[in-house]
């Protein structure tokens, strides 16, 4: 911008320039014209060149002014800093060094290098470049070598920012060190300092005032901190010694665990530390009692009687925490409830799961899940939904014990880790008080609303070799007990049996699929109004070869955690379509079919063409077939769902949603996802005779479908009662017991001939 400016200034000087020189050419030529036009012409003549040199006198004067004052301030800036700094600029023309830069360099004022020979070295490089710029501006807090004298070296932290372009296009940067030779000097005077304090009981005449960032030395054989002037004006807790127990009770609850972990370390094992530099940063309550981020940056060292001592500096480094905090909000944070989430647990569980190895300590790890929440977010409204998370969040946070963490893992999901303090009943006590306070919720905008939720816990370490799978065997309780509304299970060793069991399985369907011991049952879709079939849902089985069945509940959610899914699915498919068309040339009625698709399947970059390929290999119309997709799955990766969906729509299929109303959020989904079936979950079917709420929201939902053209289906149909008020509600077809269990090929076939003659309208 401001060489834009500069050349445009010039354009208008030259322009000028050129006109006056040719105004003085035309004065010459016509000097023997008219005596007045002669006069005119030459006095401007005279006027312009005077004018110009005038302005580009000031114009110049003006320049170097404000050049000389910004940099003037600058280098004012420079040598009046007590750190270690340098001005200089991105073509090494100049580079203005302060006392305390010169004396850490050991440089000469009278034999300074060049500029362009002073940065990189400096720097610890051989030459700077834009890039070399670019990475020491970006680099923050990392540690440079550069030689000093003949032969030795030294360290610094460069924090390096650009601080001002001037007129000729020069960036000036301003680098701000810490010399880490200040920690390095330490060890000398450690060394003098633990013969001192052999000698005398006057630790007063140590003086730690080394430098303006804070020294911490920690004597292990007395367990005292000692702690230099400075730093105890830094967090404000004065003393000529502390205590680790006076330091902790600043530490910030969330950083307990890893102080605890370093001090443990410090006493049990620090030759660990020994000749390496160590770097631990936490947040403590500094001197204006707010909790502020810093760095102690330590080495162990031998002192002279034998023993060791921990020795290093401390740094406020809360402004680059701050940037790293905004970053991390995004990531890390829940945007509805504005606690943790899913990642941020991860980090922080595997980071405690650690401390619990090393401490002796453990936790309790807590998932909780509001029961029914679809419902709220269905008859309440989406706003409303999000309130009642997000004062289940509020309840949650006030149950946090030190060191604990709660957060939001996904949509009416929570997980709570929690100090375990020995208390064998602690999980039930708190899930409790938290679900107290949940129904203390019902009233407003929830009035008459059963708010519960059910909880599921796993101890850390004792039930798992990782955080993950605490976690896990802590939603596998919570599983287990979700058929009770407000249950709260504990994992047991028995729930392990199950899991080994699920492995087992894992491998026997494998082996099953191999062997083709998958076959698919099918169960009728009817018509409300004629009674018809208009279609058959392919369910499939495992037929073992003992003749016994396997339900798809045993084997498919084992499938589902596997590739193994995939294949199941595309043997479905595959047979589902030649089914359908071998009954067709049977003459049999046109009908749907239906198949099932999990999440994993959906996702496949190839489902289409797998769907493609079984309709074109058995020539069966694209129309007749119907994948059936779970709402859960749909809302995983809405963007994906919505492509995925729409490219089988192009290929003619058609897609139902079903398990409606099981998930978390239904309606508002309806109206942008493109179904064209909608599969009212069979809890729905369950709950209409008595409970009002449930009758709305299947009215109201028939309503919607039937606005978008989307046609609707009740599942889990079992009475003639529930036929006849779906009917009434609006419900276009049914699927149930009450029409047809699932049942094979054969019988099937049966079902739809006899169906043509006999049919029942309820
Ligand atoms: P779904 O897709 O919701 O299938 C409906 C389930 O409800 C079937 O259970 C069916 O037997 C059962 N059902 C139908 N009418 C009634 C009724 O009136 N009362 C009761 N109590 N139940 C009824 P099924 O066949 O055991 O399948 C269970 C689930 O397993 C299915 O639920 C589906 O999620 C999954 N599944 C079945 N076959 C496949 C498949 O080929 N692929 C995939 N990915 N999943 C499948
Ligand atoms: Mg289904
Ligand atoms: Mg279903």
């Amino acid at each position: 911008m401001k060489r834009l400016k500069q050349r445009l200034i010039y354009s208008i000087m030259v322009t000028f320039a050129i006109v006056t020189v040719l105004i003085i050419i035309y004065a010459f030529r016509h000097r023997d014209a008219d005596d007045l036009v002669y006069l005119i012409f030459n006095s401007y003549a005279l006027l312009a060149v005077l004018l110009s040199f005038l302005f580009v006198l000031y114009w110049q004067r003006v320049r170097r002014k404000r050049m000389i004052s910004e940099q003037k301030r600058l280098r004012h800036l420079v040598k009046n800093l007590t750190a270690p700094a340098m001005l200089w600029d991105d073509d090494l023309k100049s580079a203005e060094l302060n006392e305390a830069l010169m004396r850490a360099a050991e440089l000469d004022p009278e034999e300074m290098p060049a500029p362009k020979q002073l940065i990189p070295q400096l720097f610890g490089r051989e030459h700077i470049d834009d890039e070399a710029i670019r990475e020491i501006v970006l680099s923050k807090n990392q540690e440079y070598v550069f030689p000093v004298g003949e032969d030795r070296q030294r360290s610094m932290v460069w924090n390096t920012s650009a601080v001002h372009t001037d007129e000729e296009g020069l960036t000036y940067f301003l680098s701000i060190g810490v010399d880490l030779e200040n920690i390095r000097l330490m060890e000398s005077e450690l060394r003098s300092y633990s013969r001192r304090l052999a000698a005398s009981e006057n630790r007063n005449m140590l003086t730690m005032e080394l430098t303006d960032i804070g020294i911490l030395l920690i004597e292990l054989h007395t367990h005292k901190l000692y702690p230099s002037e400075k730093l105890q004006r830094m967090i404000g807790l004065s003393g000529e010694h502390w205590t680790a127990k006076d330091l902790r009770s600043l530490v910030y609850p969330m950083d307990l665990a890893l102080f605890d972990r370093h001090v443990k370390t410090i006493r049990n094992h620090v030759r660990d530390y020994m000749n390496t530099t160590q770097v631990l940063e936490l947040r403590l309550s500094g001197a204006d009692k707010r909790y502020r981020w810093y760095s102690y940056r330590f080495k162990a060292l031998q002192v002279a009687d034998g023993g060791v001592i921990i020795g290093g500096a401390v740094i406020d480094i809360s402004k680059e925490k701050e940037k790293d905090a905004q970053i991390e909000q995004i990531a890390y944070e829940d945007a509805v409830t504005a606690i943790p989430n899913r990642n941020r647990l991860m980090n922080v569980g595997e980071e405690l799961y650690l401390c619990t190895k090393e401490l002796d300590v453990s936790y309790w790890v807590i998932v909780m899940d509001i029961d029914r929440f679809h419902l709220i977010n269905d008859t309440c409204g989406y706003a409303n939904g999000n309130e009642l998370l997000k004062r289940f969040a509020r309840a949650l946070e006030k149950e946090l014990t030190e060191g604990g963490f709660g957060a939001r893992i996904s949509g009416d999901n929570f997980a709570l880790i929690l100090h375990d303090t020995g208390d064998e009943k602690l999980p039930v006590t708190v899930v409790k008080r938290i679900q107290k306070k949940l129904a203390a919720l019902a009233v407003g905008k929830f009035e008459n609303r059963s708010l519960t939720c059910s909880a599921g816990y796993a101890r850390m370490p004792h039930d798992g070799g990782s955080f993950e799978e605490v976690m896990e065997r802590a939603e596998f309780a919570l599983s287990t007990g979700k058929s009770v509304n407000g249950a709260v299970t504990g994992y047991t060793e028995q729930m392990h049996d199950t899991i080994i069991r699920e492995s087992n399985i894992e491998k026997e369907l494998r082996r099953a699929i191999e062997k083709n011991e998958l076959v698919l049952y099918y169960q009728p879709k009817i018509a409300l109004d004629s009674g018809a079939v208009i279609g058959l849902e392919a369910l499939v089985r495992w037929k073992k070869p003992d003749g016994t069945m396997v339900p798809p509940e045993v084997f498919i959610p084992v499938a589902e955690r596997t590739p193994l899914i995939m294949q199941i699915t595309r043997f479905v498919i595959r047979e589902a379509c030649r089914q359908a068309k071998e009954w067709q040339k049977k003459g049999l009625p046109e009908i749907v079919m239906s198949v099932n698709m999990s999440g994993m399947d959906f996702y496949q970059d190839n489902v289409c063409n797998v769907v493609a390929g079984a309709l074109k290999k058995n020539t069966l119309p694209p129309r007749f077939l119907e994948i059936e997709l779970t709402e859960s799955l749909a809302l995983k990766d809405i963007d994906l769902t919505v492509s995925r969906m729409k490219q089988l729509r192009v290929l003619g299929v058609q897609i139902a949603m079903d398990d409606f109303g099981t998930g978390y959020s239904s309606l508002s989904y309806l109206r942008s996802l493109p179904f064209t079936m909608l599969k009212l979950d069979r809890s729905f079917v369950m709950h209409m005779a008595d409970d009002l709420v449930v009758q709305e929201i299947v009215s109201s939902v028939v309503r919607i479908a039937k606005a978008k053209g989307i046609r609707t289906i009740a599942e889990g149909v079992e009475t003639p009662q529930q036929a006849q008020q779906l009917r009434l509600l609006g419900c276009d077809y049914v699927q149930g017991y009450l029409y047809g269990k699932p049942m094979s090929a054969e019988d099937t076939e049966a079902f739809i001939r006899r169906n043509q003659t006999e049919r029942k309208v309820y």
